[in-house]
């Protein structure tokens, strides 16, 4: 796994030192183990593992520019992707986990507690609800999101959380245009902006992943998120 970790890496030019490459190695091993036991990913031969999970959350990377103290969630995380590669490679920025599924995030906790990552946080509900507390709403400077909902429901989800000139980063497959373009209500209801789109190539592979930029330009009205199940239910 170590040697295709480093290429893909190379590749997308993405700094990295052993103890960053020693903490994914462990993730990718802790995660097979308590795959057998509940439900984390489908993916378990380690070089898709590389490919699908590592280098596909990191890839992002090269389009976004971190500072230190800044906030960061993961919305919808599910077995810690993209949140916790990032995390790894970013111990300046903290990072806040969310999902629906308690026991995902009792694993993801584990996994930090295990290798060291000070830099994560995990909060246990749906962001319909947690897109209403005072202490998430707008105050992140990215939300990251990948492979939860369609995009107009995930605007909605996901906007209440970012702050005012933060960003929303989707996680796309190709041929996602045309999602987006239904979103655009959805997504200027909410505050946002599409700012720009990015294709690359996850290195060593033929799969192509799309990042959707959503700028928050205003702020949310008070109404959205709407409740739990809603913005699924009936996309804006
Ligand atoms: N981001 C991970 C997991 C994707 S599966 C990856 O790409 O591998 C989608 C995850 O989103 C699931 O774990 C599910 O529990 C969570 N989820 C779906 N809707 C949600 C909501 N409204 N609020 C919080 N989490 C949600």
């Amino acid at each position: 796994m170590k040697k295709l970790l480093e290429d893909s890496l190379n590749k997308l030019s993405i700094e990295y030192d052993e103890e960053k490459l020693s903490k994914l190695e462990r993730f990718y091993e802790l995660t097979v183990e308590k795959n057998k036991v509940m439900n984390l990913t489908a993916i378990t031969e380690p070089e898709e593992f590389v490919i699908k999970h590592f280098a596909d959350s990191l890839a992002i990377l090269n389009f976004i520019s971190f500072t230190p103290g800044m906030r960061a969630a993961d919305l919808g995380t599910g077995g810690g992707f993209p949140g916790i590669p990032l995390a790894v490679f970013h111990p300046e920025v903290n990072f806040l986990l969310i999902d629906s599924v308690n026991k995902k995030l009792n694993f993801i906790s584990e996994v930090a507690a295990e290798l060291g990552i000070n830099n994560v946080e995990t909060l246990h509900g749906r962001a319909e609800d947690i897109g209403h507390m005072e202490e998430h709403r707008e105050k992140y400077d990215y939300v990251f999101s990948r492979a939860v909902s369609n995009m107009s429901s995930l605007s909605e989800l996901a906007l209440g959380l970012v702050r005012v000139n933060g960003i929303f980063v989707a996680y796309k497959s190709e041929n996602s245009s045309e999602e987006v373009k239904t979103a655009a209500r959805a997504i200027q209801l909410m505050g946002g902006i599409v700012d720009s789109e990015k294709t690359i190539i996850l290195p060593n592979s033929d799969i192509k992943r799309n990042f959707f930029f959503i700028k928050k330009s205003n702020t949310t009205p008070k109404k959205y998120p709407r409740k739990a199940g809603e913005p699924t239910r009936r996309p804006l």
